[in-house]
């Protein structure tokens, strides 16, 4: 079968690898109809994570199950299903505690196995045509049988729950205000996600201009450019003071807009500041106030710009963070915790989360799409693939 392998940085390539079998009795093998390029595979694909060369990427997965082991009691062939990107057992501490996002029993490094991840164990990734999934019964989340929402229901992998949790871990309540830094997929779904759970206001900060107008256009948001505008000063100036809760979408590879360029290209490592939207996020989030980063940090990065010191340690404004009282939680979403009533958002016409998707394209196309999308290319918002 075919599958998208890394050999490098900024180098992907479409080739065959063997089928995926079944190694236990949990098992299931899933025929892939969708899955999509996410915001994080750039930092592998930019060569700043420790994934070996020959990996398959891809952890936003759907398709329909084509086999199943033995002990698998809740699916059987042809059934549809999406795939959380976290892969988990269901049983551990941490999983019964709802943490599946830590799970105690995947074959990984850190706690919790993601497909086709840096440090997040073996598992083969899901741009491909075909995925293992380990623990199936607990993993798998159906879905109605056809193609209906199919760009709705893909968003269930990761960036529509991990959209969500970022509300959840700074505890959005309705008739709060929020500000998301970051509009690429999660940052639009947090603010989808906060408009539906009735956040009064929503600030949204990028600098890519397609990606502002789908936060105005179908997240009620209020939109700050950093490349123009300091967010730190426009919002609490719009808002009449600083906002009830933020949301970090964007992680250790953010840009400072007040940092020089010297590079090609609308993507320039020079740039970078790892503690920029940290720090902003102190800066625009009212005393007492609570921030969920859902935007990844790692602790190693092998390939850091050369201004940054000490790479994968944060320069945060502590003092600050602490004089305000700000509470922070932060992590990879625990998709489980809240795939299901999502879905049941999508199947009731609730929830469109399929608005951010740009392009969908064959899997043979993938090496084009990783590059356009880590340009940031204007209009290249949510790529899916066909295999
Ligand atoms: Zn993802
Ligand atoms: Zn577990």
């Amino acid at each position: 079968m075919d599958a998208t392998i890394y050999r490098g940085p900024h180098e992907m390539s479409v080739e065959e690898i063997d089928d995926p079998e079944l190694e236990g009795p949990n098992d299931a093998v899933v025929d892939i109809t969708t899955t999509a390029i996410c915001g994080s595979d750039l930092h592998m694909y930019e060569g700043r994570t420790t994934i070996d060369e020959g990996r398959a990427f891809g952890h936003e997965i759907m398709g329909v199950i084509e086999e199943v082991g033995e002990g698998v009691e809740s699916f059987e062939p042809g059934d549809r299903v999406v795939l959380p990107f976290n892969v988990a057992c269901g049983h551990c501490r941490n999983c019964v505690d709802n943490y599946t996002a830590f799970c105690e029993n995947v074959d990984s490094d850190t706690p919790g196995g993601v497909y086709g991840y840096a440090m997040m164990g073996s598992y083969q990734g899901g741009q491909a045509e075909k995925v293992r999934v380990p623990h199936a019964d607990f993993n798998a989340l159906p879905l109605p049988d056809g193609d209906e929402h199919e760009e709705d229901f893909i968003m269930l992998a990761d960036v529509f729950p991990t959209g969500w949790h970022g509300c959840e871990l700074a505890d959005l309540r309705s008739g709060e205000s929020v500000v998301v830094f970051g509009g690429g997929p999660v940052g639009l779904m947090a603010a989808y996600s906060a408009k539906l759970k009735g956040a009064s206001e929503i600030y949204l900060v990028d600098r890519v201009e397609s990606r502002l107008e789908l936060a105005e256009e179908y997240c009620d948001a209020t939109t700050v450019n950093f490349e123009e505008e300091d967010p730190t000063e426009v919002i609490p100036e719009m808002h009449g003071g600083k906002v009830d809760k933020g949301v970090d979408a964007v992680g250790y590879q953010a840009i400072d807009g007040g940092r020089h360029s010297h590079g090609e290209g609308a993507y320039d490592k020079s740039r970078e500041n790892p503690s920029q939207v940290i720090n902003d996020l102190i800066g625009t989030v009212r005393p007492t106030g609570k921030v969920g980063v859902v935007g990844v940090y790692f602790s190693s990065d092998p390939n850091p710009p050369e201004h940054v010191q000490e790479p994968g340690e944060l320069s945060v404004d502590f003092g600050k963070l602490f004089e305000s009282g700000l509470r922070v939680g932060t992590g990879q979403c625990d998709v489980k915790r809240y795939d299901r009533r999502l879905r049941n958002m999508i199947e009731q016409g609730r929830a469109e989360p399929g608005f951010i998707v740009s392009h969908v394209e064959p899997l043979e196309k993938a090496p084009e799409m990783y590059e356009r999308f880590d340009e940031r290319e204007e209009g290249v918002t949510k790529v899916l693939l066909k295999p």
